[in-house]
C-alpha cells in the first residue's frame, strides 16, 4: 500500500529539507496546549501575545479536506552582511532563521517562502493532493511530532543536532499513513549543562521555569518598534535583529557555528541613507533589492535603530 507521507518526507529530503507529516486532528490539542500555557504562565499573553494571538487553527473555506498537517525545517546559515560608515567596514550577523522572517500576513510576498512553498506544492500535487501555508505553533508541532526537541534555551533542535533551521508548516489533504505524536521532550544534551543559562546576558533563561522569560530576551525588544527599556543594557544587543548568544554557545551547535554566510553588502551611501530613514519607496532599486535578500523589507522601520546601535557599540 503506498504511503504518501513517507514518500512526501523522502521527496522534501531531495531538496536538503527535513519534514514530518501528522494527522490533522491534533490540531485542537495544539490549540489547546499553547491556551493552557497561557492560562499558567500569564506574562505569556502579555509579552507575545502579539505574535501567539495570530496563529490561525481553521482552513480556509473551500480550500481542501484537511488531512494532514506538514511541518518541515529547511537550514539556515547565520547571515552575514556589512554596512560602510566613514569609510569604515561594519560587519554585523543575524541568526538562522531571520533570513527567512516574516509575519503571516507578509509570507506570500516573501520570495524565499514563496519558492518553499513552491517545492511543497510541486511535489504533493504529483499526487493530486492539495496545500495551504498555515500560520500555527510551528516550534511546538516540530517537537511534538518528534521532528525536533526543544533545547533549554527554548529553541527548537531539529534531530537533536542543530537549531540552524527555519520551520514552516502546511495543512494538506494527503493522508497521515504513521502519525506520531509525544509529549515535549528536551535533549538529553541540556541535562547536564547550563551553558546558555550562564551566557544569556538578561537572565531570560532561568532555573525557576522551562519557559523563556520572553520580556527579558533582546529578541523581543529588537524585534518591536518600541524604545528600547532602560534595564537593557545595549551593549548586549548582538545580532541585527534578534539574539545569537544562546545558540552560538550551545556544543549542540557546535559543528554548525562556522556556517556563516555572507548575504550582501551595503555602500557608504546606501548605508547612510538607511541610518537617516529614508523611506523605503525613495530608496534606489538595488538597496531594495539588498533589503529583500537580508529579509528587511517588512521590518525596514526597525533597521536604523537597530544598526546604528551595533555601529556605536562598536
Ligand atoms: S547550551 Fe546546553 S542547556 Fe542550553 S540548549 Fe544547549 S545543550 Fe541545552
Ligand atoms: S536569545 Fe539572547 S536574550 Fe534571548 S534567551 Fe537567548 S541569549 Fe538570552
Amino acid at each position: 500500500m503506498q504511503n504518501y507521507s513517507s514518500d512526501f518526507i523522502n521527496q522534501i529530503q531531495k531538496y536538503g529539507f527535513k519534514a514530518q507529516v501528522i494527522s490533522f486532528k491534533h490540531i485542537k490539542e495544539i490549540q489547546l496546549e499553547l491556551e493552557t500555557t497561557k492560562q499558567i504562565h500569564k506574562d505569556v499573553n502579555t509579552y507575545i501575545g502579539k505574535y501567539i494571538n495570530k496563529f490561525n487553527y481553521n482552513v480556509p473555506i473551500n480550500s481542501l479536506e484537511a488531512k494532514s498537517i506538514i511541518i518541515i525545517a529547511v537550514p539556515q546559515p547565520i547571515a552575514r552582511i556589512n554596512f560602510t560608515l566613514d569609510s569604515k567596514n561594519h560587519t554585523v550577523i543575524m541568526p538562522p532563521m531571520y533570513l527567512l522572517n516574516s509575519s503571516s500576513e507578509f509570507e506570500e510576498k516573501h520570495k524565499k517562502i514563496s519558492e518553499i512553498t513552491t517545492i511543497v506544492k510541486k511535489i504533493l500535487s504529483t499526487e493530486n493532493f492539495k496545500v495551504v501555508k498555515a500560520n500555527i505553533p510551528c516550534k511546538l508541532i516540530a517537537v511534538k511530532s518528534g521532528l525536533g526537541t526543544y533545547g533549554r534555551n527554548n529553541i527548537c533542535y531539529i534531530n537533536s543536532e542543530s537549531s540552524f533551521y527555519w520551520l514552516g508548516s502546511y495543512i494538506s489533504d494527503m493522508p497521515c499513513e504513521n502519525d506520531f505524536w509525544q509529549k515535549c521532550t528536551i535533549m538529553d544534551a541540556c541535562k547536564n549543562c547550563d551553558l546558555c543559562l550562564k551566557n544569556c546576558p538578561t537572565s531570560a533563561i532561568s532555573d525557576d521555569r522551562f519557559l523563556l522569560h520572553t520580556n527579558k530576551c533582546i529578541t523581543l525588544q529588537n524585534e518591536s518598534k518600541e524604545t528600547f527599556p532602560k534595564s537593557l543594557n545595549l551593549k548586549w544587543h548582538n545580532c541585527l535583529i534578534g539574539c545569537i548568544r544562546c545558540q552560538i554557545i550551545c556544543p549542540v551547535n557546535k559543528k554548525h557555528i562556522k556556517n556563516v554566510k555572507d548575504i550582501t553588502e551595503f555602500s557608504e551611501l546606501e548605508t547612510k541613507k538607511i541610518l537617516s530613514k529614508t523611506p523605503l519607496k525613495e530608496l534606489p532599486g538595488e538597496t531594495y533589492k539588498k533589503l529583500e535578500l537580508i529579509s528587511f523589507i517588512e521590518d525596514y522601520n526597525l533597521l536604523a535603530r537597530n544598526l546604528s546601535i551595533l555601529i556605536n557599540n562598536k
